[in-house]
């Protein structure tokens, strides 16, 4: 018997919800099953910090999916704003990491940066303290320089997500939420059902894009990745002015200015399980990096804080690939710091991967088997 479905994907975060899209522009039919409401998780709480690439440059696996990754933003963004009236906020601001003292050791850092990202091919230059308040006037002036990113842009994640719920919608993705799978039908080498507390599900494939919770369904088949929950803070400031205009970073910590006078600040990175609470602590070292790069924050309205749980893999490197032992089941999931820079990229390795085509980047570093136990 056919079933009513061609796809069935698990999981409905910013890699669940583009994956769908992708498919569905090629005419599969779809549908998207969501433990809690959509894009809620990860994919809301993220800063959604686009980082570039060059795509013919790029010389790491992850360097190329994220080089033709982020080609595809600015595409994607004007495909979801014509189709959906909605706009997801990409802007290409550019970007500062800064070299946050004069430190040998972090002079030591900023080149070894700067050497990396070259070789990817990303466009970047060095830029000395006059330079430096020159393209961002607000930073402390103790700032002894910082690498410039022009082509690095962000978004904003709840309205891309909208905008992705939305576009799957006019593409008559059937979007299921509260439907947390909770076990997966086998019959040899294949899948032939999902299990939600409602109901058994039937596709002819089936992709797993639960972010941090991918291996509790494999564990149910015997499969451990590795994949575990990452714990991000931040915090959201209000200003009345624009005082940024470029996305600020330095190591883990960095802001993230909206057009409308909202700064994010990120983040941390905590190994604690699913656990989404914020803490005194990590919230005031945010603040306190905020206001030592960009003094003028210390009068700026705290507006509210929040975690999120990034799915992290044991490489950082995401897995994309089908499963081993399974003719029909597939991954996509792992995607840490990232995922959403690398969503339209891994959505179309997903919609190629199930349309027996060739990936548009090798698949081999992503694939299940480099860790799987
Ligand atoms: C603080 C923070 C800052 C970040 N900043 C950036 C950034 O600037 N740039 C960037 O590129 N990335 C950033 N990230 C990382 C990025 O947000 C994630 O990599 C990305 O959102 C992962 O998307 P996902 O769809 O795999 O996971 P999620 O968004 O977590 O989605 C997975 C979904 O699967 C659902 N699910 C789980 N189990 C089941 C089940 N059994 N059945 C059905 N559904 C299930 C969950 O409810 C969830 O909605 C950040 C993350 C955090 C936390």
């Amino acid at each position: 018997m056919a079933s009513v479905r061609d796809v069935l994907i698990i999981g409905g975060g910013v890699i669940g919800l583009t994956s769908a899209y992708f498919l569905a522009k090629r005419g599969l039919r779809v549908t998207v099953v969501e433990a809690g409401e959509f894009g809620q998780e990860s994919s809301w709480a993220g800063a959604g910090i686009i980082s570039p690439g060059h795509p013919r440059r790029a010389r790491s696996p992850l360097g190329r999916l994220r080089a033709l990754s982020a080609s595809m933003f600015a595409e994607l963004s004007a495909e979801l704003r014509e189709q959906t009236g909605l706009d997801n906020g990409y802007w290409p601001c550019g970007g500062l990491e800064l070299r946050r003292s004069h430190d040998a050791l972090e002079r030591a850092r900023i080149e070894t940066i700067l050497r990396e990202e070259q070789g990817e091919g990303a466009t970047c230059e060095l830029l000395e303290g006059e330079q430096l308040r020159h393209k961002e006037p607000a930073l402390a002036e103790t700032l002894p320089g910082a690498i410039y990113f022009p082509e690095m842009a962000q978004i904003r994640n709840p309205w891309h997500i909208r905008a992705l719920i939305a576009a799957c919608n006019q593409l008559h993705v059937e979007l299921r939420a509260y439907s947390p799978v909770s076990d997966l039908v086998t019959d040899k080498h294949c899948i032939t059902a999902a299990w939600t507390p409602q109901e058994r599900l039937i596709a002819d494939k089936y992709v797993i894009c639960a972010g941090a919770w991918a291996d509790r369904l494999l564990q149910n088949l015997g499969l451990s990745l590795g994949i575990r929950p990452m714990r991000g803070q931040i915090a959201l400031l209000r200003t009345s002015k624009l005082i940024l205009h470029h996305i600020i970073m330095g190591g883990e910590e960095y802001l993230v200015p909206r057009r409308d006078g909202h700064i994010l600040i990120g983040s941390t990175v905590e190994d604690v399980g699913f656990d989404k609470r914020t803490t005194a602590r990590a919230i005031a070292h945010l603040l306190e990096t905020a206001i030592q790069w960009v003094p003028a924050l210390r009068e700026a309205e705290l507006v509210r804080a929040w975690a999120g749980l990034r799915p992290g893999s044991p490489d950082s490197r995401p897995f994309i690939g089908r499963v081993p032992g399974y003719d029909n089941l597939y991954i996509a999931a792992g995607h840490f710091r990232s995922g959403i820079t690398l969503s339209p990229g891994t959505a179309l390795l997903v919609s190629e991967l199930i349309l027996g085509l060739v990936p548009s980047v090798p698949l081999e570093p992503f694939r299940i088997e480099r860790l799987a136990t």
